[in-house]
């Protein structure tokens, strides 16, 4: 595979004796992974359906390998929203950051969501996941991604960081920052960072880099977490940032990653993962705040509608044994809200909560959201498939299926994990899987 020159220089200076090891990997395949949702499937359930054995990578308990020619699109619980594709060392930012149930986490550089999703599955879909991400058209991919795995409790939003840093300081007890960068780690899976790659361009992203992390610290209280990472090698945009990050705000420090992959980045406590060690490449440092930020976001105020909450909670019984969370109507669409969230007004917000349904002629019609995020024993009507009866295809290409024994809203689960739902009546299961998320095969 040939790479520019000056990349090349750059990495023998940085590696020495190991180049020769670093370069040779570049002419085998790319390490693939797969990282497993909890929040809809367990390991056991996964490992039931696949081909291949489940081999976990070094970088997260959740993280597993994959063979490079799986076709993810092709499998029925990738559908369901029981994995998500994510290279393995990727997963190795959200093991430092550490995600705990009722954290209220920012991911500032969100799409398509790997971390979002995986910091979902960790705090169990609890507290609060704020997922920000730049491009509006990145943030719908955020957005249906982080409803096909299920989570219930986050807020998609799409500004530059620093209008969040202006109405959420001091708000988040963790923050992601998985900085936008020159990509050295893709080279092996994406032909475009190798084209894009110049000394300039490590240049400009490592500027950038440090705008991003000064809005992050303004959204941190104290004794928070902030993570930055990379998936590039480049000294500028991963010690270098660091360093100037820490030189600009004496309020934080860096924390010792006390991680089993991986190895130490030079000169600073963090980790950096080369190709060599299991993964297609990433650098994470951990800051902790430790000056005082007083928060000033305000609390979103719920203004609850009488009939419309009525008639949503009724629903909700109709569909479901749990609890409902509170409900909101903005034009046509219901909304579920996350159980705790900062007022959202003026940040962009793309989503809030899950999609509940949309009002059509006076009555709620449900969303394919609120399925996604359901769990197969609290559904009242539900079609139990295997991963392998051919009903499953069918229903994911958007045909009507025999459906015998269930009547009206019914959620169909491949082997438990739930993929969509449709409407039962003599026999038939009429279709209600999103015409966009269709497959064709
Ligand atoms: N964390 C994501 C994941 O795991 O799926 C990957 C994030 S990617 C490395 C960086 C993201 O930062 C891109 O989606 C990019 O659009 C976004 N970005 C670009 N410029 C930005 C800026 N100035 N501020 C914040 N994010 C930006």
């Amino acid at each position: 595979m040939k790479l520019p020159a000056e990349f090349e220089k750059r990495m023998q200076e940085m590696l020495g004796a190991e180049y020769d090891v670093f370069r040779a990997v570049y002419e085998a395949p790319h390490k693939r992974g797969i990282r497993l949702n909890t929040l809809k499937c367990t390991a056991e359930t996964l490992a039931g359906t696949l081909a291949f054995p489940l081999e976990n990578s070094p970088f997260s308990p959740l993280s597993y390998y994959a063979p490079v020619d799986l076709k993810m699109s092709a499998l029925p619980l990738y559908h369901a929203g029981a994995f998500y594709s994510q290279e393995p060392s990727a997963s190795s930012a959200v093991t430092l950051l550490d995600p705990q149930p009722g954290d209220k986490i920012l991911d500032l550089c969100a799409a398509p969501g790997g971390k979002s999703t995986q910091i979902a599955a960790l705090t169990g879909d609890t507290g609060l996941l704020w997922s920000n991400e730049v491009v509006r058209s990145r943030a719908s991919i955020l957005a249906s991604n982080l409803e096909r795995m299920g989570v219930r409790n986050a807020v998609v939003s799409s500004v530059y960081p620093d209008q969040l840093a202006e109405k959420l300081t001091g708000y988040f007890d963790k923050i992601l920052v998985d900085a936008p960068c020159s990509g050295e780690g893709m080279f092996r899976r994406d032909e475009i960072a190798v084209t894009e790659w110049s000394p300039e361009h490590v240049e400009t992203c490592a500027v950038r880099q440090l705008a991003i992390l000064d809005s992050a610290a303004h959204c941190l209280r104290e004794d928070g977490i902030l993570v930055y990472s990379t998936c590039t090698f480049s000294m500028e945009e991963n010690e270098g940032v660091v360093l100037k990050f820490l030189e600009a705000h004496p309020e934080f420090v860096l924390e010792k990653p006390h991680t089993t992959f991986g190895r130490p980045a030079y000169g600073v406590d963090a980790v950096r993962i080369f190709p060599m060690d299991g993964g297609e490449g990433h650098f994470a440092a951990r800051f902790r705040r430790i000056g005082v930020n007083s928060c000033t976001a305000e609390t979103y105020f719920h203004k609850p509608d009488k009939q419309t909450d009525a008639s949503a909670q009724a629903l909700y019984k109709e569909l479901f044994t749990d609890k409902p969370g509170r409900f909101v109507r903005i034009k046509d669409r219901i909304l579920m809200l996350p159980e705790e969230m900062p007022e959202i007004s003026g940040l962009g917000v793309v989503r809030a909560g899950v999609e509940f349904g949309e009002v059509k002629k006076n009555r709620i019609e449900p969303a394919h959201g609120i399925f996604m995020a359901a769990k197969s024993e609290t559904c009242r009507s539900v079609m139990e498939l295997t991963h392998d009866d051919p009903r499953v295809h069918a229903f994911l290409r958007g045909e009507e299926i025999e459906a015998e024994d269930c009547k009206g809203y019914t959620a169909v689960s491949v082997e438990g994990v739930i993929t969509g739902f449709g409407k039962a009546s003599g026999g038939v299961l009429k279709n209600k899987y999103p015409k966009g998320l269709r497959i064709h095969i």
